[in-house]
């Protein structure tokens, strides 16, 4: 749409609003499949592919994480072969948002004969001995399907293959778009938290006063509304940065980490002023408060963003 990073971060805020896993689905969709392929795919991966996934005609998925490597992606056992005139895909990704309504999959996996070096393949739904099963029982982001990819001997054709980049790095750089999006988005859910208790403390009376008239509820309110702030001039910021192409890495996990908690906090607070019914689903506290599990674990967890941040400020890895 041609649209610069901040109104980008809007938007997502504004989506997130409403629910984690609708932001999750259009970051998926956005910075995570339509991204590599027009930044890492040929002229024509991207005219096959795009137009059709911008128009939402197409849902594709990202898959990286592995039953066995979660925070250390590196780690992937997933592998192809060059067969001559195809790849031969084996292997399996876990925890994949979208996995069982995708049409394709940007799949990351180690080539056998360049020492292991990580790249991207797109690999379509049909394709034999590529099955998604659906992850069942999840009690958070249960508006985004969440699944499995399986490659048992998959034939993925040449033209396929994403040229343009190869390593780790080449995800990693989906990642800080998306997490980029998710700093926006997790304020659209404090906000929302904070707009529902601020109401809820405005009409409940107890002891012949509405709550909100109580020191302690406005102790919780003017915090949450000031930390709300605080996170949005951050946010702000790395948007500035970003729409400079100046932002950093270690600037976007600084953000995400921030804001999931910062979000995480508010929602416990406001559903706390709710009483019995902040746990109800009559209001929208709860349900943001276990999204936000998943938030705070996806796309790095909080603790490895700490690391990250650790890394920058010392120099030093302590994630190895
Ligand atoms: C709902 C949902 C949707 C997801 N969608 C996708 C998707 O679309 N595509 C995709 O590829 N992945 C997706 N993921 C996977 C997600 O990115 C991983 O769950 C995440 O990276 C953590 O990996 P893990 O679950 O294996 O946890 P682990 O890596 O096993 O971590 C478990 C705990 O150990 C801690 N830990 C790990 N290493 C260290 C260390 N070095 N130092 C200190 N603590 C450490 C972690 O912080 C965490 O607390 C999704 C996950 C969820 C829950």
């Amino acid at each position: 749409m041609g649209l610069d990073q901040i109104s980008y971060g809007l938007i997502m805020q504004e989506i997130e609003r409403v629910d984690s896993g609708l932001r999750s689905l259009c970051s998926v969709q956005g910075s995570l499949v339509m991204y590599p392929i027009w930044k890492y795919g040929n002229e024509e991966q991207r005219m096959k592919w795009l137009p059709k996934l911008a128009a939402g005609k197409m849902i594709g998925c990202f898959g990286l994480t592995e039953p066995d490597h979660g925070s250390n992606p590196s780690g992937m056992v997933t592998t192809f072969q060059d067969k001559g005139d195809h790849y031969l895909l084996n292997g399996a990704k876990m925890w994949i948002s979208n996995s069982p309504i995708a049409d394709i999959a940007v799949v990351w996996a180690k080539a056998e004969n360049t020492e292991g070096r990580i790249h991207g393949l797109v690999v379509e739904r049909g394709m034999e001995g590529f099955t998604t099963p659906t992850t069942h029982g999840k009690l958070s982001l249960r508006a985004s399907p969440t699944g499995e990819l399986v490659f048992d001997n998959v034939k993925v054709p040449k033209a396929n293959l994403l040229p343009n980049k190869s390593g780790l790095g080449a995800p990693l750089g989906c990642l800080d778009s998306a997490r980029y999006g998710i700093s926006w988005g997790t304020l659209g859910v404090a906000m929302e938290c904070y707009d529902t208790a601020l109401r809820y403390s405005k009409e409940r009376i107890q002891f012949g006063k509405p709550i909100g008239q109580f020191q302690l509820t406005q102790k919780k309110l003017a915090e949450m509304i000031t930390e709300i702030t605080k996170a949005q001039l951050l946010t702000w910021r790395l948007g500035v940065l970003k729409n400079e192409n100046r932002a950093t890495t270690a600037q976007i996990s600084m953000a995400k980490r921030n804001n999931v908690h910062l979000a995480l906090t508010v929602a416990r607070e406001a559903r706390q002023i709710l009483g019995g019914m902040g746990i109800t689903n009559e209001y929208p506290i709860m349900r943001h408060m276990m999204n936000l599990e998943s938030v705070v674990t996806y796309e790095g967890t909080h603790d490895i963003h700490l690391l990250i941040t650790g890394h920058e400020v010392t120099g030093l890895a302590a994630f190895k």
